[in-house]
């Protein structure tokens, strides 16, 4: 409703209509609603940039690695020139992407690095200067470029400035200079150097021993000097400043009381009949399926090219291959379950206190929520949403059970106003034990499976 309205009232301009009709509701809201500012159609000229939580993905040349398998094996008559393939610094590059996929409308910036050598480096140097002089910058700015178009031009400038032999180390050199004459491009500045001799001002442990015994008012407000340097780099590295306090507060402990490693489980290794088969037949299997109404007991899946049938008492632990120890799950649940012995026909946990939340398991990419807030069109865009919004509430649910280790949760809502989710316990199955994460929680939601939910509330099935 924040949406239709907002959208309303942006009128004429941004492609609606001259006369909006408000319909008044009268309802009683338990929190502030933010309404959608009619000045936010701007943004449909100028979309707000969205910073992505994470670094594009860097491959490692396979080059390197042959030449260091080489010098390996040659057992030392093969000489790798160290400065040649050891870089010297990196060059730091911002630059706003559109989203080739999503017809260019979303944008996404991104801060990456390219590499410098010994022997690049003032080639680098006097590329950049030349690319500052020439006029064909505002092409550049874009932010998308054809990568046919970007091509020719960075064969031209390779074939001219640099050496393809020796200089395009880990075949990187032509997005390399991609990326520097779109940051020049777009920022109207050159990239920064940043030599690998600065690796000291970032030591975690220099800092650590620096702020061990401030007080805390003292030490939050030098680590946030620190922090707030412009020519520093830890921005880039911890967006925000809580990551590097947390960080830093970690390198303390460290050097306090360094970490006591753990040996490795004392649990007996039971010995595996190997008279016992591993899996049950097909009839069998059938069988626990057709028991368990073709559906994952965990999450509610019930595509059938996704259940397996599960051994709730692991096979390696020395569970039987039964129809008793067995239930059927979905192949994600199954994965996240992992060498625990969780039964999932069972509605109340067997925990006396609760176990860490676990939020490392991978979501399938088609789970996630796509980024735009819902706005509901047609029926077809309502019901794609309430498709994706499905996934979530499985995810959900997931993660809720494999936290009680067992089947604790009666369902899962899609709640409209406020936007989120209500988690419904089976009884038994204490909320306090999840309420107390439910900001880390609704952050992963938000996250992960869907950006706009606002809230999630945690309540037992009576109550519902
Ligand atoms: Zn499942």
């Amino acid at each position: 409703m924040t949406q239709m309205i907002g959208r309303a009232l942006r009128g004429e301009r941004v492609g609606g209509s001259a006369e909006a009709n408000v319909v008044l509701f009268f309802d009683d809201w338990k929190r502030l609603v933010d309404w959608a500012n009619p000045k936010d159609g701007d943004t449909i000229d100028k979309p707000k940039l969205s910073v992505k939580g994470y670094h594009p993905f860097e491959y490692i040349s396979i080059r390197l690695v042959e030449e260091l398998s080489k010098s390996i094996e040659s057992g030392g008559d093969y000489q790798i020139v160290f400065s040649k393939i050891c870089p010297t610094g990196w060059y730091k590059t911002e630059i706003v992407y559109a989203d080739a996929d999503n017809k260019h409308e979303s944008m996404e910036s991104f801060t990456e690095f390219v590499m410098a050598y010994e022997h690049t480096k003032s080639k680098f140097d006097s590329f950049i200067l030349f690319i500052r002089s020439t006029n064909l910058l505002d092409e550049w700015s874009k932010e998308y470029l054809d990568e046919q178009w970007m091509q020719s031009q960075v064969q031209q400038w390779i074939s001219e400035r640099f050496e393809r032999k020796t200089d395009n180390i880990g075949e990187k050199l032509d997005s390399d200079l991609i990326k520097v004459v779109r940051h020049i491009a777009q920022n109207q500045s050159v990239p920064i150097y940043h030599s690998f001799e600065e690796r000291e001002l970032y030591d975690l442990d220099k800092i650590a021993y620096k702020v061990i015994d401030f007080p805390p008012r003292l030490k939050h407000k030098y680590l946030d000097e620190e922090f707030s340097k412009p020519e520093r780099l830890w921005k880039v590295f911890y967006r925000s400043l809580i990551r590097f306090e947390t960080a830093v507060d970690a390198a303390v402990r460290n050097i306090i009381s360094p970490p006591v490693i753990t040996t490795i489980s004392d649990e007996p290794i039971l010995p595996v009949n190997s008279e016992d088969n591993r899996e049950l037949n097909e009839e069998k299997k059938e069988e626990v399926k057709k028991r368990d109404g073709y559906a994952c007991l965990c999450c509610g899946v019930n595509t059938k090219s996704k259940l397996q049938i599960d051994h709730i008492k692991p096979f390696s632990m020395g569970g039987k291959t039964s129809l008793e120890n067995s239930q059927t799950l979905c192949v994600m649940c199954n994965r996240c379950k992992g060498k625990n012995e969780i039964d999932f026909r069972c509605n109340t946990t067997k925990l006396s206190i609760p176990k860490k939340l676990d939020l490392s398991f991978r979501i399938e990419s088609q789970n996630a929520i796509s980024q735009t807030l819902p706005r509901f069109d047609s029926p077809v865009e309502y019901l794609t949403f309430r498709t994706e919004s499905q996934n979530a509430i499985r995810s959900l649910t997931r993660i809720v059970n494999l936290f009680y280790h067992c089947k604790a949760v009666y369902k899962v809502n899609w709640a409209v106003r406020p936007y989120g989710y209500n988690i419904y316990l089976y009884p038994g199955n204490n909320p306090e034990w999840l309420l107390k994460h439910k900001i880390e929680l609704l952050k992963y939601i938000q996250d992960k499976l869907d950006p706009n939910a606002y809230n999630i509330e945690i309540n037992t099935q009576d109550k519902s």
